[in-house]
Formats: structure tokens, sequence, C-alpha cells
């Protein structure tokens, strides 16, 4: 008998168990800290321990599934490779046992957006989809369960750094800017070719959607698929899809077709409709379904979600903005003076890409967590006003005083979140707590 060993037991950990169980496999899970689903574990038979990593058992796998959380570096993975044991992860275990058409989409920033844009075209135009990747119950749980048709994949760096026969039929590259490099030896080529091995495995059958605006991925890409690239600067005479007007407009196997009215606000958001748009047509929808379907979207909290308006001041939650990137794109979405709420776990940010923007919009920072000193250093000469504040709570009142009528509140952190609140949701919702309360 085959025994996978998984390293994590975290959603993905517990479906590729399950997963496993169900085809066959002895399996083993090891968590070093804590597992909260045991009981799934235990009430299907499986071995599972936590708060060590117990290496004989470990070395007699014949494969191990990582966790995306863990890196290469740690002893344990170290001595698997060193013995010649295959190290993969959730998903390239997972899409041995799917015969689904896979829409695999990662980047820096908008991956849940366009993975939840795509799911939702699909499943208007009444295909039997699954979401999965990053959001929901996870790939190899719901693949233990039924097969589907089409699976929406969200994959991060960190789970294309452990697949091997993956492949998608359509891949989808957003962007690439600077995150996680603590994990890539602090080089951005490293994580730039952890990106573009989306388009692994792909022959000329498959599609690579691609940012063309994107420098490092307009030169590095390198693939023998069908590429179509999406962009807001220049206009595609052959496939392709481009931003004119207030309109995307779409080519594709000699049709055209364009949509307004997006439901998202923001370019960012432009550039995750066309990427889902142009999938989904390659998928053969219907033109009025995914018009319809961008046009009705609603995306998840936390990502520019309009909160409430007090006393005319507008509230906007973009907790989930943990880089300066995915910033940039909210403040040059702001079409007001801006009361701005920034900080947190700073990783390594380099504020002087958000100057020009800042100067534009924002009278006003009040700081949070614990690099505010960066943050005073880039803007001391930039913004009149800048406070730091203790607590949420502090800074959503801070940010009502130096406010007036017809001004805008963001937040929009630029940094991880876990000096302060157990992760980008528990921020957001204390945001609104806040908020609602005042
Ligand atoms: P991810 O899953 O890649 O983290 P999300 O869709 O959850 O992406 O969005 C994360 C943050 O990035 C949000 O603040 C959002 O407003 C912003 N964002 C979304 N799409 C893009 C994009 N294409 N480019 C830059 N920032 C984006």
């Amino acid at each position: 008998m085959k025994k996978l060993v998984i390293l994590g037991g975290g959603i993905s950990g517990i479906g590729a168990a399950l997963l496993a169980k169900k085809n066959g496999y002895d399996v083993f899970v090891s968590d070093k800290s804590i597992i909260s689903e045991k009981e799934v574990l235990t009430n299907n038979d499986i071995k599972w321990e936590e708060g060590t990593h117990s290496i004989e058992e470990i070395m007699t796998a014949s494969e191990v599934v990582k966790s995306p959380g863990i890196p290469d570096s740690v002893d344990v993975i170290k001595r698997i490779k060193e013995k010649g044991i295959s190290v993969i992860s959730e998903v390239e275990f997972a899409y041995r046992f799917t015969n689904a058409k896979i829409v695999a989409i990662t980047g820096s920033n908008g991956k849940t957006t366009t993975t939840l844009l795509v799911g939702h075209i699909l499943e208007k135009a009444g295909y039997d989809v699954l979401v999965a990747g990053n959001i929901g119950t996870g790939f190899s749980k719901s693949i233990s369960e039924r097969d589907y048709d089409y699976i929406v994949l969200e994959l991060s760096s960190f789970q294309l750094d452990g697949i091997k026969d993956f492949k998608a039929d359509i891949a989808i590259l957003l962007n690439i800017t600077p995150d996680h490099l603590d994990r890539y030896e602090n080089r951005f080529e490293n994580y730039i070719k952890s990106k573009l091995r989306i388009t692994n495995n792909q022959n000329e059958n498959d599609v690579f959607i691609y940012n063309y605006d994107d420098k490092n991925i307009r030169e590095k890409s390198n693939t023998k698929t069908k590429m179509i690239p999406f962009s807001l600067n220049k206009e595609f005479e052959n496939e392709g899809a481009f931003y004119k007007n207030n309109k995307i407009n779409i080519n594709l196997n000699n049709n055209e077709m364009t949509i307004q009215d997006l439901a998202l606000q923001g370019k960012h958001n432009v550039y995750n409709s066309m990427a889902a748009a142009v999938a989904s047509r390659v998928l053969e929808v219907k033109d009025f379904i995914i018009r319809q379907s961008l046009q009705d979207f609603k995306n998840i909290d936390h990502r520019l979600e309009h909160v409430i308006n007090v006393h005319g001041i507008e509230f906007i939650n973009d907790s989930k903005a943990t880089n300066i990137n995915s910033v940039w794109f909210a403040l040059e979405s702001m079409h007001k003076d801006t009361i701005w709420i920034v900080g947190g776990i700073d990783k390594g940010n380099d504020y002087s890409e958000l100057l020009e923007l800042v100067d534009e919009k924002v009278k006003a920072i009040v700081c949070i967590g614990q690099n505010t000193d960066n943050i005073h250093k880039y803007f001391k000469s930039h913004v009149d006003n800048i406070v730091n504040a203790n607590s949420m709570n502090e800074a959503v009142g801070f940010s009502y005083q130096l406010a007036e009528k017809g001004d805008v509140v963001l937040l929009s952190p630029a940094c991880a979140s876990f000096d302060m609140f157990s992760n980008f949701e528990h921020r957001g919702t204390e945001f609104k707590k806040s908020v609602r309360s005042l």
C-alpha cells in the first residue's frame, strides 16, 4: 500500500487525507501545532499527530503532501528531500483524481476576486463548477465527494511550488509584484519564476491569459500555449481584451464583444473582470451571461468594501490590502479626499510608490500597529496630519474627527495584521464594528 504523509492539518491537509484514504492510501497526518478538526481524521480512521513531527514514521512515506505554509527550509522537509521522497502540494495530489477542465488563477493580487468572478459566470451559465484553492471547503475535500465538469482554482505561489504534473486548461496570471520574498531568498526573480509555473505542462491546446501591462509577465512568460493578453493601455487588433471609453472590449475567435457598467469599481477590478471574461469566453459562455455576471457580481468582504456613510463621511474596508500594490489600486480608485488608515506588520514596504497618489488624495493618515516609524518617515513631508492610534476603535475615532462631510475613510493597511488581530478578516470586522458604533 502506498503511504502518504501529510504535513500540516489545515483545510487542505485534512482534505488531502480524506481523498487519499478514499483512494486506498495508508495516510498519516502530522502537524507541529494543533489540528483543529482532528475528529474528522479519527472518524475516518486516519492516523494523526499534533505538536510534533515523528521523523521515523514520516520517513516511511512514499510521498509527502506539504501544506503551503511550511517553508522548504525547515528541518523535516530537508530530511525528506535528502532521502529522495517526493514532496508535492495538495493541489498536485487532488489533480490526480479529477477529470474536470481546470481554470487556474494566480497573481500577487486579485486571485480571490477573479476566481470568484469566473465561478460566478460559469455558475450563471449553468455549468457544473467547483470553486476551490484557497477558497471554501478546499479542492481535495470537494473532489473526495464527487467530480465536477469545471474547476476554478485560486493558486498561491506556494501551491505552485509544489506541482509536478498539474496542468491548467486555462491559466490566468494577473500581476507579479513583490510579496512573500522572505520565502524566496529575498529574490524577486525567484518569486516571478514561481508565479510563471502556472503555465507548467500546458501545451498548444491550452490557453494562457495574461496581463500585458506587467513587464515581467510580458517578457518572461515562455509557453507553447495559445496566449491571450489583456491590457488597460494597449488595444489589440488580434485576440485579446482591452479597456477603452469605459468599456471592456474582447476580441476572440474573430468575435467581438463589449462590456460596461462593471459591478466592481477601480482599475484593478477592470483587470480582474477582463481576465474572468476572457476565460469564460474561451469556455464558450454566451456574451450576455458574461456581461450580466460582471454587472451583478458581489465581491466578498474586506476588499474595498463599502461599510456605511456617517454624517456624509464614507467608510471603506480594504483590510485584505496587505501589500503596496493593492493599496495603490485602492487609493487610485478614491474620488474623494481620503483619511487613510494604514499599518501593521510591515514586510519591508517601499512606500515611495504611493507618494504621488497620497499627494493627490490623502489629507490625513492614521497609523495602526507596530511599524509606524516607516510610515511617518515616508509621508511626513507630504501629509500634514499623521497620528498614531493604539486600537482600531481609536483609529476609527481619530479618522472620524479628521474627516469632513464628503470625505472618505479608507482602511487599506499595506501590512499584515498579526500584531493586533488574528487575521485580515478580524481586522476588517473590528473596523466595521467601530464604524457602526460611531
Ligand atoms: P488575493 O486573493 O490575490 O489576495 P484579493 O482578490 O483577495 O486578492 O484582493 C486582495 C487585495 O488586492 C484587495 O485589497 C483588493 O482590493 C486588491 N486587488 C484586487 N485585485 C487586484 C489587482 N488586479 N491588482 C492589484 N490589487 C488588486
